[in-house]
């Protein structure tokens, strides 16, 4: 077979993908696929046995379910080591690899403090500092962790400490889902899970998938548009999940440091290769603000970030060099 033969009919099987895309609602939130296939059935296949996965991940890492592994940890926290899946002690392990790689600002020991927030949200007051600040040295910190390899054990150091995988379980299901899709030989599409996007390879035609990042201060509007091909991307946002008290909003985002929602950012993109690594960062870069955030991600290589503080009126936009590679234009102009 000649070249041009061999193009022309590589070209044919492309165009002859069907496109499929379907929405779930799960952990919480829409599980979404737009994906190509050489024929429906295939992708309808390939995304149940996704959608299957993420339903088991939810049945090992929901706070919400009483049955889960997660839960079953959490209840017996300063009691005992409790054996866990080795996949959850793999999870847990790269959680706390992002809590030393950022300093503390990424931390899923920050559960007894989201459920503080989430009680006040719902008696309507302003937790006072000195319960905070006693819930930040008692319930809260990475450190409290202990991980032993060898049994596959994990023990809490401390009675009230509860885990949240709130920052990064997303993330990590959608790298899960990709490698599904991956196995069965799905090449294009887009997994979009709240917020955490994986772009596979690229719509017939063309080289990359084009994704719009939300105005902050409207939901309507675009911000930017970035162009990526076989890369994860994720935005944290104050607008979209937040505590609401006495008529002020909260970030969902807290710094596990001070125990007080983050301010002051309204959104933070991260691009790179891994969706679990840019959920577990944008999450922390929320927490750092621009400055340290900025200066955080220049230490990493090959991670793009976007960053919106200031108001509607006088926005403040900060991308790295990493990010602008992949920006298709800037309706925000800022230095
Ligand atoms: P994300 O939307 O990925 O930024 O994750 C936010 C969710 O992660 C919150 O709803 C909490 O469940 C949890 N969370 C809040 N603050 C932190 C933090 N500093 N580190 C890790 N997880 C957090
Ligand atoms: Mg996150």
């Amino acid at each position: 077979m000649s070249l041009i033969t061999l193009f022309l009919s590589l070209l044919l099987t492309q165009l002859d993908l069907v496109v499929v895309e379907r929405a779930f609602f799960v952990m919480g939130t829409i599980l979404e696929f737009e994906l190509y296939c050489e024929n429906k059935k295939s992708c309808n296949d390939a995304v149940f046995e996704a959608y299957s996965e993420v339903k088991r991940l939810d049945d090992m890492l929901s706070n919400y379910k009483p049955d889960s592994d997660l839960s079953k940890l959490n209840s017996v926290a300063g009691k005992r080591a409790v054996v866990v899946p080795e996949e959850f002690f793999d999870i847990t392990r790269r959680s706390i690899y992002f809590s030393r790689i950022t300093n503390g600002a990424f931390d899923i020991t920050v559960g007894e403090l989201v459920r503080l927030w989430k009680e006040s949200e719902s008696k309507n007051v302003i937790p006072d500092e000195n319960t905070v600040k006693k819930i930040v040295s008692e319930c809260v910190g990475f450190d409290k962790i202990m991980l032993y390899p060898r049994e596959r054990k994990v023990f809490f150091n401390s009675s009230c400490l509860s885990i949240d995988f709130g920052g990064i379980g997303k993330g990590y299901a959608v790298d899960r889902v990709v490698g599904i899709l991956r196995e069965r030989g799905i090449r294009r599409g887009i997994v979009n899970f709240g917020g955490n996007i994986y772009a596979m390879g690229s719509p017939v035609g063309k080289s990359a998938w084009r994704i719009g990042i939300r105005d902050p201060w409207n939901k309507d509007k675009v911000i930017s548009y970035i162009e990526i091909s076989d890369m994860a991307v994720s935005t944290s946002g104050d607008y979209e999940r937040y505590f609401e008290i006495k008529g002020r909003r909260f970030s969902h985002i807290i710094d596990p440091r001070s125990g007080f929602p983050v301010s002051g950012v309204h959104s933070v993109t991260v691009l790179a290769k891994s969706a679990t690594e840019v959920d577990a960062l944008s999450t922390a870069i929320s927490v750092m603000g621009i400055e340290k955030g900025a200066e955080f991600v220049d230490r990493l290589s090959s991670v793009g970030v976007m960053m919106v503080a200031g108001d509607s009126k006088s926005a403040l936009v900060y991308r790295n060099d990493a990010f602008k590679k992949f920006e298709l234009n800037h309706a925000l102009n800022n230095p």
